[in-house]
């Protein structure tokens, strides 16, 4: 099996000798266990933070062992009755091209006609999920609200802007880094208002995109945007404290918001949460996001890196916005 490991940690942005590759020779498979060609690697922003040796969520990431995270791909030898050969399955064994352990490992999902088996790394999966969770259960978005979500054209703020349409919200605002993003928002995505936060300061260019202010932030990128979002609050407004990818490869501190005396006068609310601790939400998210996708009330986009040899490539790319939607690596076993 292929696998990419992590061998040192990066300062800043991470680089290629930050990994290495290697090759190993899988055992025969054990009671109970199968093996697992991967189709799919999922490349996340929360995977920068766990190269830190630092306290999180999720502790860091081992020097010198595989790296772990999501991916889907199919059972190619089984020992276990729940895992047919043949069966599709997501787990969290990351980036490898083969998988095998103990079958409680891996989850068996159904395979939709029409429908990638990527997308349960993405619309399906993790990403859309945080999107669910983070609108509904953490900022509590009412109907009518006006809502406003940075990263809006990637897998999770592209899912938070179609989701908050279809609760009712008034009025939908993304912010992402290019034009061609600013575009798909409005055209694609429904939002009514986008702008490039890369092309004059996120302050006054949310001013503008929400003239009587907006009620929930969704925030998946932090600094200028979530700064901008505490001045155009209105009274009781609501923050999603999702990520702050802005941060990620910064060395160093940064600036934190000028306005934080906004939260006091406004009674705003900013609550920070992982989609770790709303698991239980699954199973009503899964029903819902599929009658939304066979409605075609939901759409979604990939970016797709052919190649395990390209991982790392794809996972910095993500960091510098080469996706639009989720960005998935093809392993190429199908
Ligand atoms: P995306 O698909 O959104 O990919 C990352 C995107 O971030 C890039 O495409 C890029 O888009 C944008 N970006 C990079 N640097 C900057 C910057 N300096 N300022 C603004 N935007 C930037 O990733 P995900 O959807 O997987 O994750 C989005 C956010 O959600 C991240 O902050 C992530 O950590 C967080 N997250 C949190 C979870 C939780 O449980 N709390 C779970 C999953 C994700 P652009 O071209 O627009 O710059």
């Amino acid at each position: 099996s292929t696998q990419i490991q992590l061998v040192s940690r990066p300062t800043g942005w991470p680089t290629e000798e930050n990994f290495r590759t290697v090759e190993t020779e899988l055992p025969e498979l054990g009671d109970g266990q199968v093996r697992v060609a991967n189709d799919f690697l999922s490349v996340d922003p929360y995977m920068r933070g766990r190269m830190n040796d630092v306290r999180s969520y999720v502790p860091p990431f081992a020097l010198n062992e595989t790296m772990t995270g999501g991916a889907v791909g199919r059972v190619v030898e089984s020992r276990s009755d729940e895992h047919p050969v043949g069966s599709v399955v997501v787990h969290q064994l990351g980036w490898r091209d083969v998988a095998q352990a103990d079958a409680s490992q891996f989850r068996v999902v159904r395979e939709i006609d029409g429908v990638p088996t990527s997308a349960y790394l993405g619309i399906l999966g993790m990403t859309a999920l945080t999107a669910y969770v983070g609108l509904q259960d953490v900022a509590r978005m009412q109907e009518g609200d006006t809502v406003f979500v940075s990263g809006a054209a990637g897998a999770v703020g592209s899912a938070v802007g179609q989701i908050a349409r279809i609760l009712g919200a008034g009025r939908v605002i993304g912010s992402a880094g290019s034009p061609e993003k600013v575009d798909l928002l409005t055209g694609k995505y429904g939002f009514d208002a986008a702008f490039d936060y890369k092309q004059s300061p996120v302050r006054d260019q949310l001013r503008e995109a929400a003239p009587d202010g907006i009620d929930v932030y969704f925030d998946n990128v932090g600094g200028d945007h979530l700064e901008a979002a505490l001045d155009a609050f209105n009274d009781g407004g609501r923050t999603a404290l999702c990520g702050a990818i802005s941060a990620y490869n910064t060395v160093g501190t940064t600036p934190g918001p000028d306005n934080m005396s906004n939260i006091v006068t406004r009674g705003l609310t900013l609550q920070g949460f992982t989609v770790g601790n709303y698991l239980h939400r699954f199973p009503q998210f899964a029903e819902d996001m599929g009658t939304w996708l066979s409605e075609g009330r939901v759409t979604f986009d990939e970016t797709i890196v052919h190649g395990i040899e390209n991982t790392v490539e794809a996972f910095l790319g993500m960091l510098r916005g080469e996706n639009t939607g989720k960005m998935v690596v093809s392993v190429g076993n199908s």
